[in-house]
């Protein structure tokens, strides 16, 4: 599970991490106040620099052109309407982008040098790793293809946790002087530490910046000025704090829709949905699909047990799905039976029906009566095809779908 930066600041803040003042907003009028409220409490005074910042589940917002600074009421309000009124397309939304309902403001900060900071798991080493660059900011994913040297790794010992020592020598390398170096690694133990404590799956700060002197901070002030997070599911039956800052809005409909009736399902951008029992059946169906010349639109593990509702709903998620154009149904009945399939393919083409292509593929459990009730309702299902194995599925939906493309294109069709 992601969270938003606003929820991720306030996770860092409530570590002991120092980050600027901000609110979140989910309207352009909204704007002007919460920019004055932000100034204040962070007592820049009149023209104070804040920065109003799109709150998604993607990254790339600067280069986007969703982080902006303001220096007035009417600055924030101008950027906030652009915000809330345009579609964000950067490097990690794809050609479509996505619609932007949250922004933060926040007290901006000059800024002398960005840092990037963060904790992940390394499977190779199998132990959590804090990786730090002094080369932080929005061109982190190019320092790491380019200059790999510039990205530092500390191993986190499983049983100790990361050590005051470890991350000294982490803030020297980085470049910290003086009393910055202590404020750099109060910041790296406190997110190594919230890192465990919440089974985090990524705590990430970038970028981490290093503030001019001003009164009171001789060399500067070390602050977090971006954060992401992203949490084990798995976990979140633990950590009620967490799962409250759960936003629907950001997640792909059919597979919210899938996990509340407890299906696997994971939407891709193929052309062909498919519905599979157990996880590497789905996996082999995609690669033959594939092998094909044919594309998966979704991976769909039903599962073992589920109920013939639970399989009709997941039919209902494909055939919403306006890219699908073909549908493969592959089942190897073993506890999922073949009858609950087949009438799950009934109960679906009688409500939605399939204007596009079917194939079924049912082998196992119960078989002969999942073939009764599938030729029993022949008349709903005049787009299904039956296949006889894997390969012959394959073939006959992506054969369907490429006949349906060429039929729909003629100018003598109707
Ligand atoms: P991202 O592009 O989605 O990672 O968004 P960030 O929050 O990291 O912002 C992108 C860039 O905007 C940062 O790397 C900074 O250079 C700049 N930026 C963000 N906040 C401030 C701020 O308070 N002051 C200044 N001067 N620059 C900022
Ligand atoms: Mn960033």
């Amino acid at each position: 599970m992601k969270v938003h930066e606003y929820q991720a600041r306030q996770i860092l803040a409530d570590a002991g991490v120092p980050v600027p003042a901000g609110a979140m907003i989910e309207s352009v009028e909204q704007a002007a106040a919460t920019y004055k409220s932000v100034v204040q409490e962070a007592e820049l005074g009149e023209g104070g620099l804040a920065v109003v910042k799109a709150q998604v589940h993607a990254g790339g917002r600067g280069k986007a052109g969703f982080v902006k600074l303001v220096r007035s009421p009417e600055e924030a309000t101008e950027a906030a309407r652009f915000m809330l009124s345009n579609r964000m397309v950067s490097v990690q939304t794809g050609d479509a982008g996505i619609e932007v309902c949250k922004l933060l403001i926040a007290a901006g900060v000059d800024i002398d040098k960005e840092f990037y900071l963060a904790v992940t798991t390394d499977r190779a080493t199998r132990r959590n790793v804090m990786i730090a660059s002094a080369e932080g900011g929005v061109e982190i994913e190019q320092v790491a293809a380019k200059n790999p040297d510039a990205i530092l790794n500390q191993p986190i010992d499983p049983l100790i946790g990361l050590q005051p020592y470890e991350a000294r020598r982490l803030a020297f390398e980085l470049g910290f002087k003086g009393k910055q170096v202590g404020q750099a690694v109060r910041i790296m133990l406190a997110i190594a530490t919230t890192f465990e404590k919440k089974d985090c799956t990524l705590a990430e700060i970038n970028p981490l910046v290093l503030t001019p002197a001003r009164d009171g901070y001789p060399d500067g002030q070390v602050l977090a000025i971006d954060a992401k997070f992203s949490f084990d599911d798995n976990a979140l039956f633990r950590h009620k704090d967490i799962a409250a800052m759960f936003d629907a809005s950001e997640e792909n409909e059919g597979e919210l829709r899938a996990s509340r009736i407890g299906l696997a399902y994971i939407a891709l951008d193929g052309n062909i949905g498919c519905l599979v029992n157990g996880a590497g059946l789905a996996m082999s169906t995609m690669d033959i699909i594939k092998h094909s010349g044919g594309e998966p639109a979704n991976f769909l593990d039903v599962g073992g047990g589920a109920s013939e509702e639970a399989v009709t709903e997941a039919f209902r998620i494909i055939l919403s799905d306006p890219k699908v154009e073909g549908v493969l149904v592959n089942i190897f009945g073993g506890i999922m039976r073949c009858d609950v399939i087949a009438q799950a393919v009934v109960n679906a083409a009688q409500e939605v029906g399939f204007r596009v292509p079917l194939v079924v593929r049912l082998e196992g459990t119960n078989v002969k009566e999942g073939r009764r009730i599938l030729s029993a309702a022949q008349s709903d299902l005049p787009t299904m095809q039956p296949a006889e194995d894997l390969a012959d599925a394959a073939r006959k939906i992506v054969d369907a779908v490429e006949r349906e493309r060429a039929g729909s294109s003629s100018p003598v069709a109707n």
